[in-house]
């Protein structure tokens, strides 16, 4: 709190209780932009200056409660506190995994929920954040895809995930052990179809008056939607990773939809747009390969990744299917695994196997399933699939279960 410059300090006044209707007309700061934050300021006669102090509060401090914010004049505390909030989501359930990954669940308004996950790792604290409830991609490996979708979630709701994060590991305090020093955008959701966002919580996340994560350390996900993308490089520089999962269109047409209307070679080009955009060029896209048995894990489609990408600057990220109830895939064999990576190595490319974490949380990657409410029926239909693939009989059971 050193660096907060106090005026009329001896004002503690909570603030005034207020009705449901009350609140409702309210407007929600947590979520708000510097640019955003002095509008607001200017549009209530305020200075633009305020719009630094509050998100030094919110976002450094981990302070919600206006009465407490002593460097704005107790006139001020008061007028905010009759027109705006600092409501972050509420966390309904929390859980720690023994290799010290921590997942939660967090309550977003309909009677929905996502998952939020911290991985540590030494000094590294990456935390995964959704950016929807449920996703409408539906990627047959994924978790998240057989909930179906019910709706993008507002720049507040993002960027609360990394607020309650930070707050559950003390890092709003002197001393803390542990930080969110990495954020991907790899839980619930695709990130590029919530764009405006996705794009002002990254710059929430990055900006000096608040996290300060390094442009470096925020890295958003993609399964390929190749406008968006296009977009992505006039608002934001950050790190770009694409979930390919397969190397050619056919097969990636069954695991990941999108290629249908997006393909392969669209989605490279866009890919390589966007980085040689970036101002520092030696930085690579990441390709993500999730392995599964049988279905992509084979030398020949490693040496045709090896063939697809021989032109493109990218590492790779090996990962282990993980299973979940509404699939019948199986996880790659260690023996696979490794061939696969070898020959990837052996091709000039950077390749490594993401460890699987916090498993016996269901917090691994493609295993955020979240309460969603589900607007697209999907997630009716995979239970129906999956009780008819459990009752046939083994002569009829197919191969995979792809939508
Ligand atoms: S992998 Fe990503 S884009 Fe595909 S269904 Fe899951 S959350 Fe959506």
């Amino acid at each position: 709190m050193s660096s907060q410059q106090q005026d009329q300090s001896t004002d503690t006044s909570t603030p005034a209780s207020s009705s449901p209707i009350e609140r409702a007309s309210k407007v929600n700061l947590l979520g708000m932009t510097q640019a955003e934050l002095e509008d607001f300021f200017l549009n209530i006669g305020e200075k633009k200056f305020r719009a630094t102090q509050i998100l030094k509060w919110v976002h450094q401090l981990g302070v919600v409660d206006f009465a407490v914010m002593t460097n704005i004049s107790k006139v001020l505390r008061e007028k905010l506190a009759q027109v705006a909030e600092i409501t972050p989501p509420k966390v309904l359930e929390q859980w720690d995994s023994t290799d010290g990954t921590r997942k939660f669940l967090i309550c977003m308004s309909g009677g929905n929920a996502v998952e939020t996950v911290f991985i540590p790792e030494g000094g590294r604290g990456t935390l995964c954040v959704s950016s929807q409830v449920g996703c409408s991609l539906d990627c047959s490996f994924c978790a998240t895809g057989k909930q179906g979708f019910n709706r993008d979630l507002s720049a507040a709701e993002i960027i609360g995930q990394v607020w309650i994060a930070a707050k559950s590991f003390g890092q709003f305090e002197e001393g803390a052990t542990r930080k969110v020093t990495n954020v991907v955008l790899m839980g619930m959701g695709e990130p590029l179809l919530n764009f405006d966002n996705v794009v002002a919580s990254m710059n929430l996340m990055m900006h000096d008056n608040c996290y300060g994560i390094s442009k470096r350390r925020v890295t958003l996900s993609t399964s390929g939607v190749v406008p968006a993308l296009d977009r992505l490089g006039e608002y934001t520089d950050v790190c770009l990773a694409i979930s390919l999962h397969a190397p050619n269109d056919e097969l990636r047409n069954q695991l990941v939809p999108i290629n249908k209307k997006y393909p392969i070679a669209m989605l490279l080009a866009s890919a390589q747009r966007y980085i040689d955009g970036l101002p520092d060029q030696r930085r690579k896209i990441t390709i993500e390969y999730t392995l599964i048995d049988h279905v992509n894990d084979r030398p020949e489609h490693a040496h045709e990744l090896a063939e697809l990408l021989a032109e493109v600057p990218v590492k790779i990220n090996l990962i282990p299917f993980n299973p979940f109830s509404l699939s019948n895939y199986k996880k790659v064999s260690n023996n696979a695994l490794r061939r696969f990576q070898q020959i990837l190595i052996d091709a000039g490319f950077t390749t490594t196997i993401r460890t699987t974490r916090g498993d016996d949380i269901d917090a691994a990657c493609g295993q955020l399933a979240g309460k969603v409410n589900d607007r697209t029926r999907r997630s009716e239909r995979y239970k129906i699939d999956m009780e008819a693939f459990t009752n046939a009989s083994n002569d009829t059971i197919p191969v995979r279960l792809i939508p």
